[in-house]
């Protein structure tokens, strides 16, 4: 039997499955830079450690291993799954007949990654900027194709000392399809610890970037809060509905609301002027989303709208205006139809067209 393990970013992340994988197999082949990491682990066991660029000779003695019938773990670092030994072992295996193989999950370093920064994937692409087997006209198309899906995209292996094409070329494209202000993680193995790092596209360090470092790119829904990266995925917080808020829209509902500016208001322009004030009271509060601007009053557990003028922009009130009648006929379906509501928020904010 030959298990890929995934032995994660370190030690303390490893799988219990992971680690009675090794703890069982006879033989333990891998690269030698990452069963340094496990030494302990493999004491009395057949250790083969290889250097990088071994990958098909690891798998080959691993085969030659296993047909000796001994349990054989093939190291790989993070997940297999992901850049790892799974593929290489994968692709070998049509040559063997009687070869049993398992593949034993890890973290990756997308995972791991994602958990110091917060909570940033949510629909997500995973590209390695890798050129040395996958052409860079490809890494370039799939970057693109990613950016017009809005996919949040981790990138791996983005600057060596002397790969430096493809991760220009990936910022050039990104800064072409995406918002300036755009968050970006940046999570990078340093000294034996990790140098975690919250940006946004136009302030990314380039020079400080490397083969270690996880860049995380966020999409047009994600925000920074508190020192934590998040995209939202849009959970519905419950709130009663403000006595104004309910005469506001029963009398929108009746067609007797304002549209545009509203200049007669005593207190217009709360933002800007010339603001649209036709939801000037917004029909998805308290959307508890800080993507637009608004953000929780910790002190009093309350939503505030402040900070967000987006709603009143007279592409979202178009936006809204052209699906809010099917959603909402009378005051209950501001709550009873909230989870509609908050997805046609997402509509109007991303685009209906992908
Ligand atoms: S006004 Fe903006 S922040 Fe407030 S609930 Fe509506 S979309 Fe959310």
């Amino acid at each position: 039997m030959i298990s890929v393990v995934g032995i994660g970013p370190s030690r303390e992340d490893m799988t219990i499955r992971a680690l009675k994988a090794i703890e069982e197999a006879d033989v333990i082949i891998g690269y030698k830079g990452y069963i340094k990491h496990i030494k302990d682990l493999v004491e009395g066991k057949e250790v083969l450690p290889k250097g990088m660029g071994q990958e098909l000779l690891r798998v080959e003695l691993a085969v030659r291993e296993s047909r000796e019938g001994k349990k054989v773990v093939l190291v790989s670092s993070g997940d297999p799954g992901i850049f790892g030994m799974a593929n290489v072992l994968f692709q070998l295996m049509g040559k063997y007949e009687d070869v049993e193989v398992e593949v034993v999950p890890g973290i990756s370093a997308v995972n791991f990654a994602a958990s110091l920064l917060g909570a940033p994937l949510h629909d997500f692409a995973v590209i390695s900027l890798s050129d040395l087997l996958t052409p860079l006209s490809e890494i370039k198309c799939k970057i693109k194709k990613a950016c017009e899906g809005d996919f949040v995209i981790a990138f791996y292996n983005p600057r060596s000392k002397t790969r430096k094409k493809p991760f220009s070329e990936a910022i050039s494209i990104l800064q072409d399809e995406k918002k300036p202000s755009t968050p970006v993680g940046l999570v990078k193995g340093k000294n034996g610890g990790t140098d975690v790092r919250i940006t946004s596209l136009e302030k990314l360090p380039t020079e400080q970037i490397d083969m270690s470092t996880i860049i995380i790119v966020g999409n047009s829904m994600s925000y920074v809060e508190d020192g934590w990266m998040v995209t939202p995925r849009g959970y519905m917080v419950p709130y009663p509905l403000h006595p104004l808020a309910i005469e506001f829209y029963e009398k929108y509902l009746a067609g007797e609301g304002v549209e545009g500016p509203n200049l007669g208001c005593e207190y217009y322009p709360c933002h800007y002027h010339p603001q649209n004030c036709t939801f000037c009271y917004c029909p998805f509060y308290p959307c508890g989303d800080p993507s637009t601007g608004g953000r929780w009053i910790k002190e009093k557990g309350v939503w505030s709208c402040e900070g967000c003028t987006w709603i009143h922009e007279d592409e979202t009130v178009e936006c809204i205006q052209a699906k809010l009648p099917s959603i909402v006929q009378n005051i209950d379906d501001l709550k009873e139809k909230k989870k509609e509501l908050l997805k046609l928020r997402r509509e109007c904010i991303r685009g209906s067209e992908c």
